[in-house]
């Protein structure tokens, strides 16, 4: 039994989500003539109370198109040092967009309102890269599926009002966020500019994110898309992957929450671990003490087919998705307690 804990990325669809891309209706989307991509970004951008949203072949695309619209070559945007949008893309944002990067340093991939306002200042002066763009990402990845306080991003939207910066989600695994602290997708709607959401992770689609905004920014996008090469023809199949998705895969991510914490729990009784970061969504981060060496910790689990990654600087992660059962769970914490 393989045990694959390496991301929430490796779910396979289900039976029941391939029979409805098998009966999807299609047409070529970039006549806007596919009915089942027109559907699900309707339904998306009702279920955050947006006008409109653009449908995209991944989570990275999403948000350098975001990051483009936003912003003209020269300008700066602000974001958590950890953030994926600066870490994992590549260097998209300075390669698509042209921006620099002003990396905060927060504390588990999340700063404060204070500390943007800090960061924001002197666009007036011409020998600074001039402000445009705020990158927040909820959960938090490299810190460990965190969410944020609502009420500080509140205080966020507002200095991005007060000093006419674009406010962008990296809502990679936004409905974790949403099911851990039991909030709602149009309290998100109205707070930012655009979203980008991933519909390949913990919601179990195969292909496919979503990016969320008026019809304004929207247009833009689908321009953007375009140029990125990300227009797509017949992705129908694809989108009724993420309608599926939507529609059945969302209550059930609190199941890989609990999951997760169980694990968590067992990790911090094992006399070879250091810490266990606080869980609260589906991303378990950990150290082994000097008794072991990370990678050889990875290679010997990894012997007994299960599997995760070192994020570097002796961080171990593990994470749980939809194909992660409870037999898994318990041949895993056999394993851990048996190490
Ligand atoms: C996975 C992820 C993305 C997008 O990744 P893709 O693999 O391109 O879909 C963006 N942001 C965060 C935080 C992610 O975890």
């Amino acid at each position: 039994m393989r045990i694959d804990l390496i991301s929430d990325t490796v779910t396979k669809p289900s039976k029941a989500m391939l029979t409805a891309m098998m009966n999807a209706e299609v047409g070529d989307d970039v006549f806007k003539a596919d009915p089942t991509v027109n559907e699900l970004q309707v339904k998306a951008a009702k279920m955050f109370g947006v006008e409109d949203a653009l449908f995209f072949p991944s989570g990275t695309m999403a948000n350098q198109t975001a990051i483009k619209l936003h912003t003209q070559p020269g300008d700066k945007m602000f974001c958590d040092k950890w953030a994926h949008v600066f870490n994992y893309e590549g260097g998209g944002a300075a390669f698509n967009a042209g921006v620099s990067s002003h990396l905060i340093d927060g504390e588990r991939g999340m700063f404060t309102a204070e500390q943007l306002a800090y960061a924001v200042s002197g666009r007036a002066d011409i020998h600074v890269p001039y402000s445009r763009l705020v990158c927040i990402e909820n959960t938090t990845n490299k810190g460990g599926g965190a969410c944020w306080n609502i009420n500080e991003l509140k205080k966020i939207k507002q200095i991005c009002v007060d000093r006419d910066l674009a406010f962008h989600l990296d809502g990679a695994r936004l409905f974790n966020a949403l099911v851990a602290k039991n909030e709602s997708p149009k309290q998100y709607g109205e707070l930012f500019d655009t979203i980008s959401i991933c519909l390949s992770k913990g919601l179990g689609a195969p292909v496919g994110s979503i990016l969320l905004g008026s019809k304004e920014h929207i247009a833009k996008a689908l321009r953007i898309r375009k140029l990125f090469g990300g227009a797509m023809r017949q992705a129908g199949f694809l989108a009724a992957a993420a309608i599926y998705a939507l529609d059945n895969n969302l209550e059930r991510l609190a199941e890989d929450h609990q999951r997760a914490k169980k694990i968590g729990t067992v990790l911090e009784s094992c006399s070879f671990i250091k810490t266990v970061e606080p869980i609260e969504t589906n991303i378990v981060i950990f150290y082994t003490n000097d008794t072991i060496d990370e990678n050889d910790f990875v290679t010997k689990m990894a012997q007994k087919d299960i599997h995760f990654i070192s994020m570097g600087d002796g961080k171990l992660r593990m994470v749980t998705h939809l194909d992660f059962t409870e037999e898994m769970l318990d041949r895993l914490i056999f394993e851990l307690q048996s190490f």
